[in-house]
């Protein structure tokens, strides 16, 4: 098992889009397991994005299974090159990061979503989701895409100190 320091903001890496993986090698799958580890091994957390580990591949993984907001759940998701494509229901929701460990802000995701994305052999597969779990996909890949939530925050309003740490 091996957990890795997660990357805290501001930093380079959480700030710029991730490179697409072009070769499914071994050197891939020890990055995801070092996801999995490092986010089993992280108290609350339900998703982990490369970059998070100073990796600047596509690959995220995901699992809300021991979450109480979940209404579909798909388990552990690991996705690599991840698209979305499909998206509705837009509304505001609270988010947090294991990145910006200081504050959690209300911003707007789509409450219904579909991506495409790629398993670790390389074969492409869908997923649709919503709820909480389509949430922690859209954040997922804002960090693939060099965003963290703080970017989606409208209105300063909208942050605010973390007071509890799971
Ligand atoms: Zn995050």
């Amino acid at each position: 098992m091996t957990v890795r320091a997660v990357v805290v903001a501001p930093s380079n890496v959480l700030s710029t889009p991730a490179r697409k993986v072009l070769d499914y090698d071994d050197s891939v799958l020890q990055k995801v397991r070092d996801l999995i580890d490092t986010m089993v091994e992280s108290p609350g957390c339900v998703g982990l994005a490369s970059v998070q580990l100073g990796l600047s591949d596509q690959i995220f993984v995901v699992d809300v299974s021991k979450h109480k907001k979940t209404d579909i759940c798909h388990g552990l998701i690991v996705a690599i090159n991840p698209v979305i494509i499909h998206q509705s229901d837009p509304h505001k929701v609270r988010e947090g990061c294991l990145s910006v460990p200081d504050f959690t802000g209300s911003i707007l995701r789509y409450g219904e979503i579909s991506i495409k994305a790629f398993d670790v052999t390389g074969c492409e597969f869908t997923i649709s989701t919503n709820a909480f779990e389509a949430q922690a996909i859209q954040h997922e890949i804002d960090h693939l895409n060099g965003k963290v939530f703080l970017d989606r925050v409208l209105d300063v309003a909208d942050v605010y100190p973390r007071k509890r740490y799971l």
